[in-house]
Parts: C-alpha cells; structure tokens; sequence
C-alpha cells in the first residue's frame, strides 16, 4: 500500500499513521499514543504511552500481557475527538472486541477494516457495514481461489474425523484467541459427545470469554502426562507453537490436524506435517473482501496485510474503483 503525506492516514515505518490526530493503528514498535483494533499480538506492540481500543479488546489485552497497561477503551459506535478528528470503532467480526476504526475529518471518511471476517461467528459481535470514502482493508487471503464452506459443515467434518478414530487421542491444533473459542462453540453445537481437553493458554481465553459473556463449553485443562490412556476417543485443542518438538511425545496414538484458512491449499496441507487440514478462517476470503469495498461505497481503497494484485485489478476493471498501490 502507498499513501501520499496528504492523506489523513498513511503508511510511515511500516505501521499505519493519522498524522493529524497524531495516533498510530496497531503499531510495529512503542509510540505515545496506539490504537489497537484486536488482541492478536501481531497488532500490538509493548512499551506504547497509552492505548486506545475496545473494552472487549482491553481485557483480552490485560489477560495476555499481565503488565498495567494504560488502556482507554470505548463502546463501538461511541465518537471520541483528538485534534478534531472524530474517531469510532466497530465491529470487524474477527474475534471478541475486534474493529474497524472510522476516522472523520472535514467530512472526509476514513476506515480501516482491522481483521476482519463476514461469515456468523456466535463468539463475537457481527462485521458492521460502514460507509467511507478512504477504505483501508487487509487482504490476508485476497485471492479467487479462497472460498469459505460453511463453519458448520466444517465443524462436522471435525466431529466426523475424531469419531472415526475411537482408538486414536485427536489433536487438533489452533491459535488459542479467537480460532479455539469458534471451533469450541460450532463443534458443540454437533453430535460430538466424547471429552474435550485444552491447553492452559486456551483456557484462560476461554474463561475470558466467558466472563464477558460468551457462551462456551466447558473443556478439561490438559495438564500431565498420566491421563495418556484417558484420552482415546477424546478431542484436544493445543496452541499451533506445540505442534512440532518433544510436546507430542506426553500422548500416545494420535492423530493431528490444523485449523487454518491457509488449509484449503492442498499443496500446504501436505507440506503442513498436519495428518488433516481444515480450512476455517477468521479472516475474509475473496468474496468477502469484495462485498466489504462495495457495500462501504468507498472511491479509494487500499490494501494491506497479503497480497492485493489480484483484488486491485479487477476492483480497477470491474468495478471502476480506484485501488491505490
Ligand atoms: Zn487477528
Ligand atoms: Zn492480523
């Protein structure tokens, strides 16, 4: 993405940059004032003056860094001013607590998408539709051959997996904010009765979600190595940073697989070491990315977070829209 000096927000560093109201949107590095848009660390940086984002986000936030944070956090949809600049955040459909974030200066209407996903996720609130002019979207996975199934359907299809190995311990892999929480509420809602297990960094999640609300089974902590032959038949969610070195070696017949949008390429799925892939994403995929730039009726949008040749062509040819790059 290239943005000129001009504009309201732009690249500078690497990170996003309203230089007007002198606030930075997930900053790479510690600056005086950031705006978080989720809890995933990838948009967060240590050592920042003060921090601004969701109530939902600010928890999540305190939970995962266990440092006294200096966060202001806001309702979606409550204005605040810095400068002038008017400034809100709304729902991105990612995970709990995750936005968007509108900035209105001299009427003009700026918006950055965050992460962000359409399809229904009972574990936080829906993506809102919010008019612009100057629409900055992530593009994770902006390409046509990304096409979500149906959450349900997967989450069967995992169902199926474990309940046709009665014999084998299943490992199912997935990041512990957001992902886990997702799968725990679809698989509970198939026929999938055995036990489920999680690790400790899932199950504080877990109970954070929880206690803002969130309606999420109850799962067993996986702790130490003598429950081994408890655990045929069950289902356990494990943090993806475990699936390779000697962790494995505390189970005894398993089977594992990953939870990633990234699983619907075959060619990673078997690059992935994974025994099964399912591709299940928070993201938005391509059809995804496209309803969000038309129904925000922006003239100008931008593209960061992936690759957005693909995307910025046919915006441009069909759509007449303008893409910045
Ligand atoms: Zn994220
Ligand atoms: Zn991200």
């Amino acid at each position: 993405m290239r943005t000129k000096e001009e504009d309201l927000i732009r690249y500078k560093d690497g990170s996003l940059y309203c230089e007007p109201a002198d606030v930075w949107i997930d900053p790479n590095r510690p600056v005086k004032t950031a705006l978080i848009t989720h809890a995933h660390f990838d948009h967060f940086a240590f050592g920042c003056n003060e921090y601004f984002s969701t109530k939902e986000t600010a928890i999540l936030l305190r939970e995962r860094v266990r440092d006294n944070i200096n966060i202001k956090t806001f309702d979606y949809g409550e204005e605040f001013k810095i400068n002038g600049i008017r400034i809100s955040f709304h729902p991105s459909g990612h995970i709990l607590g995750s936005s968007q974030i509108r900035f209105i200066f001299a009427e003009e209407k700026w918006l950055i998408t965050g992460d962000f996903k359409l399809q229904k996720d009972e574990t936080c609130k829906e993506y809102e539709v919010v008019k612009t002019d100057y629409l900055i979207s992530e593009c994770t996975f902006g390409l046509p051959i990304f096409k979500w199934d149906e959450t349900n359907k997967i989450a069967v299809n995992i169902a199926k997996w474990i309940t046709n190995s009665p014999d084998k311990t299943s490992l199912l892999f997935c990041y512990s904010l957001g992902k886990a929480q997702r799968l725990l509420n679809e698989i509970s809602k198939t026929n999938f009765k055995g036990n489920i297990y999680s690790h400790s960094s899932i199950e504080k999640i877990n109970n954070c979600y929880k206690k803002l609300g969130i309606s999420i089974i109850n799962t067993t902590k996986i702790e130490n190595k003598n429950k081994i032959d408890e655990l045929k038949g069950s289902l356990i969610l494990l943090p993806p940073s475990l699936s390779k070195g000697s962790y494995l070696k505390n189970f005894k017949n398993i089977q594992t697989a990953f939870a990633s949008g990234w699983m619907s390429i075959r060619a990673l799925r078997k690059r992935s070491g994974y025994d099964k892939g399912f591709p299940i994403s928070d993201h938005a995929d391509w059809d995804g990315i496209l309803e969000v730039v038309k129904k925000s009726e922006a003239k100008n949008v931008f593209f960061h977070h992936g690759d957005s040749e693909a995307l910025s062509q046919f915006l441009v040819e069909k759509e007449s829209i303008n893409v910045l790059r």
